[in-house]
């Protein structure tokens, strides 16, 4: 049987890094197995599910490069993939678990639930339905509904054991008795998380659910509800949440949570996808930590995932972004540079400066630096920077720092002609390139410049009043 697992999203906010592990995880999933990754948006909540919300955590899994094989925009014969689009098949189900007995109506309206769950909690039990509307008679239940009184449909939830069989947990035991007739559809006839998830998970012919253990409660309600409707359910991975470094569960208190927000901090989607595969799962020991996805895809395997909380570490994700940052190709640097030119001088610097700088935005400040024509006036060159400076100016011939090496060549040749310290000559040189004492080898902002436009620079500088 090929492999089908699903990202299961409600557009009811943006995306979490917790959700961006459960994706990534099916992803790699899939892609270890040649099966198919399936993106379905979870949209039944039609208070707080927005068009905006779902468009967004789909840029953000393209970002991330979590690319679906089937969702709303790809088409894949199991479709909609949208569950506001599946409303008659779970009406159809309903129905059909209505006319075996399996499901029933409940007239109970909220206040009735409320002073309900009192009554319980009052009592000491757990609060949860207590199942009076399951002695209903069809006839009166029917009369009921005629005349316009607004129902839920609940399923009759056996009271018999059901096991899941998780891959990340082992088995885990349910008692069907203790859990309630949980709402099917709503009274306004929109369908449960539970039952849409069940449904839609054996019509998208799921073979594997991998989600948070947040989730492991409402396995056996969706166990039930495969199986009396005839069908086999899929298996279970249920993996455990991301906490934040006090042990709770990440979340907005803990700073920065959103996908969102990782990139407008500059994290790299290379970096967040790698630090989040390994949070929680471990590689083969030996295998180096920094991957790319199709590497972690090859490697990833489920019984690897560890049973317990992984905990969110900033530090740590930081120094992925580092490790990715200096492996990016030239094309992936002069994006994130926009809207400097792509022009030689920034491919040059990117390709040095991405080694040396800790974050995207730092490499944007450095090159932003090097471009920039230092101005005149705030430098302040002595007789003998002068003469130095003439002296580089002949020496770069067009094409004399075609590389980093000949360019140490130039300023080797020039400094055995010179009379005074080779220290104070790189110092007037780094000052009339790029205006700063401190920064790049002369050499590698030789190379960086390039022969002209360092020949431009020298001129201001040269240009510029004798100082003390
Ligand atoms: N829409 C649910 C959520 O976002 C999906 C849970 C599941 O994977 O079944 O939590």
């Amino acid at each position: 049987m090929s492999v089908r697992v699903r990202f299961a999203p409600s557009p009811t906010g943006s995306l979490h890094v917790g959700n961006v592990r459960t994706a990534l995880f099916n992803w790699l999933h899939a892609r270890k197995h040649g099966g198919r990754f399936i993106l379905r948006i979870e949209d039944t909540d039609r208070e707080r599910s927005r068009p905006e919300w779902e468009a967004a955590i789909l840029e953000d899994l393209k970002w991330l490069g979590l690319q679906w094989d089937e969702g709303p925009d790809v088409s894949g014969g199991a479709g909609p993939y949208r569950q506001s689009e599946r409303l008659p098949s779970y009406r159809a189900a309903a129905d059909g678990l209505l006319g075996k007995g399996m499901a029933y109506f409940c007239f109970c309206s909220p206040q009735a639930l409320e002073a309900q769950r009192q009554e319980r909690l009052a009592l000491g039990l757990p609060p949860r339905y207590d199942g009076r509307c399951r002695a209903i008679v069809a006839e009166e239940s029917a009369r009921r509904r005629r005349s316009g009184e607004a129902a839920a449909v609940r399923f009759v939830m056996p009271s018999d054991r059901i096991v899941v069989h998780d891959l990340v947990k082992g088995d885990v035991e349910f008692l069907g008795s203790d859990l309630d007739d949980f709402v099917i559809l709503r009274a306004d006839g929109s369908p449960s998380y539970n039952f849409a998830a069940a449904l839609d998970d054996h019509a998208m012919g799921i073979t594997l659910v991998i989600r948070g253990d947040d989730h492991l409660a409402n396995t056996p309600r969706q166990i039930a509800v495969a199986r009396a409707l005839g069908w086999e359910p899929p298996s279970y991975s249920h993996v455990p949440l991301i906490h934040g470094a006090d042990g709770a569960p990440l979340s907005k208190r803990h700073g920065a949570v959103s996908v969102a927000e990782h990139r407008a901090a500059g994290i790299l989607p290379e970096a967040l996808v790698n630090y989040l595969a390994l949070l929680g799962w471990s590689p083969p020991s030996g295998t180096d930590e920094v991957q790319d996805l199709s590497t972690l895809s090859r490697l990833f395997v489920l019984d690897r995932v560890s049973r317990a909380p992984a905990r969110y570490d900033a530090e740590r994700l930081a120094w992925f972004n580092r490790q990715h940052l200096r492996r990016l190709p030239t094309d992936r640097l002069l994006a994130l540079m926009e809207p400097m030119p792509p022009d030689d001088l920034t491919q040059r610097a990117v390709k040095v400066l991405s080694k040396e700088v800790d974050s995207p935005g730092a490499l944007k400040r450095a090159v932003a630096e090097i471009r920039a024509e230092p101005r005149p006036g705030s430098l302040r060159l002595t007789a003998a920077d002068r003469r130095v400076l003439e002296a580089l100016d002949k020496a770069l011939a067009p094409g004399a720092v075609g590389t980093a090496d000949e360019a140490r060549h130039v300023l080797d040749s020039i400094c055995r002609d010179l009379p005074g310290s080779k220290r104070e000559f790189m110092h007037a040189a780094r000052l009339a390139l790029v205006g700063s004492p401190q920064g790049l080898p002369v050499a590698t902002l030789l190379w960086i410049l390039g022969s002209e436009r360092a020949q431009r620079r020298l001129a201001r500088a040269l240009a510029a009043p004798v100082g003390s």
